[in-house]
């Protein structure tokens, strides 16, 4: 069995990270420059290192550490995700908070009553919850946008569409 790959990213890469996120690929984005802390991270946690920065391809690393393209965010995703032979799984689609990497946990229905719009409680059967900011997330057009976009971009997503029906 293959553990799922685990990401470090370096703050210049945020806008990355979000998108791994979303596609349920667990990443942690560092504040700061990427240097030999955050070397040291990637390595005790066993995360790939993702950085911009040719200098620390020279340095003695333990761990694993991906160069990234100075690219548009979804080409660096599509790089990514060529690189490592990442694969996409509907499953793990939209299972992470896309701010704070954690793993979204299920919301009955009933309990979002009153914290979310009304037309989305009437329209939408599905929820989840961020355990750190609290943020909740339900199926809808921002997910769809997102899908079509890296359709647009080359990425295939058609598994993550049939399965949500979008
Ligand atoms: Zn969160």
């Amino acid at each position: 069995m293959n553990t799922p790959m685990k990401f470090l990213a370096d703050a210049t890469l945020a806008g990355l990270a979000r998108w791994l996120r979303l596609l349920g690929f667990d990443t942690v984005c560092v504040r700061g420059e990427a240097g030999r802390p955050l070397m040291r991270q990637a390595a005790g946690e066993g995360r790939i290192l993702l950085t911009r920065r040719r200098d620390l391809m020279e340095r003695q690393f333990s761990g694993r550490l991906l160069l990234l393209p100075d690219a548009a965010t979804v080409k660096q995703l599509s790089f990514v995700l060529q690189k490592l032979s990442l694969e996409i799984q509907a499953q793990n689609f939209c299972t992470l908070c896309l701010s704070c990497n954690q793993k979204l946990v299920s919301l009955e229905r009933e309990s979002v009553r009153n914290l979310v719009p009304e037309y989305v409680f009437e329209h939408c059967t599905a929820y989840t919850r961020c355990p750190q900011c609290r943020k909740i997330f339900w199926p809808g057009t921002h997910q769809r946008n997102a899908l079509q976009f890296l359709t647009e971009n080359g990425i295939d997503v058609t598994q993550i569409r049939q399965s949500q029906n979008i």
